[in-house]
């Protein structure tokens, strides 16, 4: 790994910025030979969405390619919203990733016995009070962005009695909203977030891992630095919104490391932006609504930007990091293209995953001269790039499926696949001319017929003897596998769910549910080749000339196998909808 100056790794900013602080030895090593240490830090309030897998990827491989450690912490400090469900699904989420934290798995609620006697010590320290002005009247006071707040009235409170409350607020002698601690900072600073910020409330709320023990809990902007300095975090990595939070975070670290509290030298917050791509949602909020409207059945429905989503989807992890790799990251906000994510995803399954045969939209085929009952195999390979990943045989037979689109009895201009009097070839098997077809009382095409030429199986010295521009693929009637197959799109359908539009009346106002795609799945009965009969659920597959597919993770069973379509082989959206 390291010495990143001869690896081909692509620079970027916080490389950069580690880079630097190794070369002028700002962060020695501390407890073991980790020469920096990064964390994820997710809120177990919900599943981790695509943005959190750049976080993740962000992270953890800038550990690993300095020589340092990536923790995975919970920041469980909000009781009321948080869940062991979550907690589990997000170790499960980092995990199938690829990352592993080795023993670096940390919670925020262990160090709430810290963090209340960092509270009691800023209070001593006079640098905390607590205030029990209601919240509106605490708004009021805070002021705005062109005016400056004014102090609370209980802003003098000695330390004495300011300890004296805390206890009691701990105690829960006090309702929730009644009393809150605060830092006291200054009530002028330009900086909102400086204005005497809340670090501690009073929540009577049972946490999923401390039980009833707490009914005071730090807010987040509190119990983040405290985190990441006791873990001797050395960069702190964030989403640009906390930018206007860092003074903050500073100045409670400086307050703590002069009190001997916590480590020197304190970790550095840096900011970088935010995943947004195009044709999905990454807010849990928005997620949430989608799970609670029935829009989308869970929060592993396979169109839904949900990690959980996407591996129900067929996404490989590989995939995630190729495209987190790929979008690299910045300071400056940016929109990228969802066809980046998928694109990556193709580039993983284009490697490897193995070919099959599906038929999507049958039609039966029948080869008026080959004998009725006679079945033969022909040999397919696996990969057509990776001989080393073998062959399968599929059976050949007087009957077979093929596309519907496959022919055409009177032939649009170009079209050389099935008509009357043409010749194609039928994958792996035999060319066949085409005779006619059946057809209903409606005139719909119910059978096409044709004749082989028993010299042309491929792979024979015969078969070159034949010239023919159509290659179909096909699958046995007698053989095949029925299968369910959800043919899944994306979930909306405008680039940015949502937005205004050029023409909108100003008091428009629009929902990102307006924007949902109404053809965002539908189900299909296909024939497939036999040996996808059998296969263990989160196969990956490319079907061929159809796209990628995976036998679902919950409903695929040996013997009756259950598709979801990942991505199709080509990008079918142009820019700005289908
Ligand atoms: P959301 O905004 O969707 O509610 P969040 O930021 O509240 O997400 P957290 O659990 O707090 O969710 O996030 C954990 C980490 O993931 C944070 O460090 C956060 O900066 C990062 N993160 C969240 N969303 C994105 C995104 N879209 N792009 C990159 N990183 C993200
Ligand atoms: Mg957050």
């Amino acid at each position: 790994m390291s010495d990143n100056q001869d690896v081909n790794l692509p620079s970027n900013f916080l490389r950069s910025i580690i880079e630097n602080d190794l070369a002028s030895g700002t962060f020695a090593p501390r407890g073991d030979s980790a020469r920096i240490r990064t964390r994820f830090p997710p809120e177990p309030n919900g599943y981790l969405h695509f943005g959190h897998a750049k976080s993740i990827c962000l992270n953890f491989s800038l550990a690993h390619d300095y020589d340092g450690a990536c923790h995975l912490r919970f920041d469980d400090t909000n009781p009321t919203r948080e869940e062991q469900e979550y907690v589990d699904a997000i170790i499960d989420a980092v995990h199938w990733l690829g990352f592993d934290w080795g023993e670096n798995l940390f919670f925020a609620s262990d160090y709430f016995e810290r963090m209340y006697a960092f509270a009691e010590y800023l209070i001593r320290a006079g640098k905390a009070y607590v205030d029990s002005l209601s919240a509106e009247e605490m708004r009021a006071y805070r002021g705005t962005l062109t005016e400056v707040g004014r102090d609370s009235p209980y802003r003098t409170r000695s330390v004495e009695e300011n300890l004296d409350l805390f206890a009691r607020m701990k105690a829960g002698e006090f309702a929730d909203g009644t009393h809150i601690l605060r830092a006291k900072i200054d009530m002028a600073s330009p900086n909102i977030n400086l204005r005497d910020p809340a670090i501690y409330r009073i929540r009577h709320a049972h946490h999923h891992r401390t039980g009833d023990t707490w009914c005071v809990y730090p807010m987040y902007t509190f119990a983040h630095p405290i985190e990441d300095a006791l873990e001797n975090i050395t960069h702190s990595f964030c989403t640009l919104e906390f930018e206007d939070q860092r003074p903050f975070y500073d100045w409670l670290l400086e307050q703590l490391r002069a009190g001997g509290l916590i480590p020197s030298p304190a970790p550095k917050q840096i900011e970088f932006s935010r995943l947004n791509l195009t044709y999905v949602v990454l807010s849990k909020r928005k997620l949430i609504q989608l799970v609670e409207e029935g829009h989308a059945q869970g929060w592993d429905d396979p169109r839904m930007p949900t990690l959980v989503g996407g591996r129900r989807r067929g996404y490989p992890p590989e995939g995630f990091r190729l495209f987190a790799e790929r979008i690299g990251v910045s300071k400056s906000d940016s929109l990228i293209e969802y066809s980046v994510l998928e694109e990556s995803m193709r580039e993983v399954l284009n490697d490897s995953a193995e070919r099959r045969v599906a038929v999507l939209d049958p039609l039966k085929l029948v080869i008026d001269n080959y004998p009725e009952g006679q079945l033969e195999e022909c040999t397919a390979p696996n990969h057509p790039l990776k001989p080393e990943l073998g062959n399968r045989s599929m059976p050949f037979g007087r009957a077979l499926w093929i596309e519907r689109e496959d022919f055409m009895e009177e032939p649009v201009k170009g079209f050389r696949r099935l008509f009357p009097g043409n010749m194609v070839r039928l994958r792996y098997g035999y060319v066949v001319k085409c005779l006619g077809c059946d057809k209903d009382a409606e005139g719909n095409v119910t059978a096409v017929h044709c004749e082989y030429m028993p010299d042309s199986r491929s792979g024979t010295p015969g078969a070159d003897n034949y010239k023919v521009k159509g290659n179909l693929h096909w699958v046995s009637v007698a053989r095949g596998v029925q299968a369910e197959v959800r043919m899944y799109d994306r979930l909306f359908a405008h680039p940015a769910p949502g937005s205004r539009r050029e023409g909108d009346a100003p008091e428009l106002e629009r929902d990102f549910l307006d924007d949902l795609n109404p053809d965002s799945v539908s189900v299909i009965r296909a024939w497939l080749e036999p040996s996808l009969g059998e296969v263990a659920p989160e196969s990956r597959f490319q079907f061929e000339r159809h796209g990628y597919f995976v036998a679902d993770r919950f409903d695929s069973k040996a013997g009756a196998p259950v598709f979801n379509r990942t991505v199709t082989l080509k990008d079918s959206w142009t820019k700005g909808g289908k």
